[in-house]
């Protein structure tokens, strides 16, 4: 089992979403599918003894990942 960076705590909970609190929406990577932009979104593993965030990651990494700012 995951131990945490910080305290060594093994109480980990993974696929946390990152989350606006007053707006509709999450924060990811955009990536382009065909025609279509998408946002594979970022995904978090929290300490629930120390409230430490270990990682900070994407379920899917093989997306065809946007390098610059839309236009
Ligand atoms: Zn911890």
């Amino acid at each position: 089992m995951n131990k945490c960076k910080h305290c060594g705590g093994d109480k980990l909970i993974k696929d946390l979403h990152v989350k606006r609190s007053n707006e509709i929406g999450f924060y990811g990577i955009p990536y382009t599918k065909s025609i279509f932009v998408g946002t594979e979104p970022f995904r978090i593993e929290l300490c629930q003894e120390c409230g430490t965030i270990n990682r900070l990651y994407v379920k899917d990494m093989n997306r065809n990942w946007v390098k610059d700012d839309p236009k």
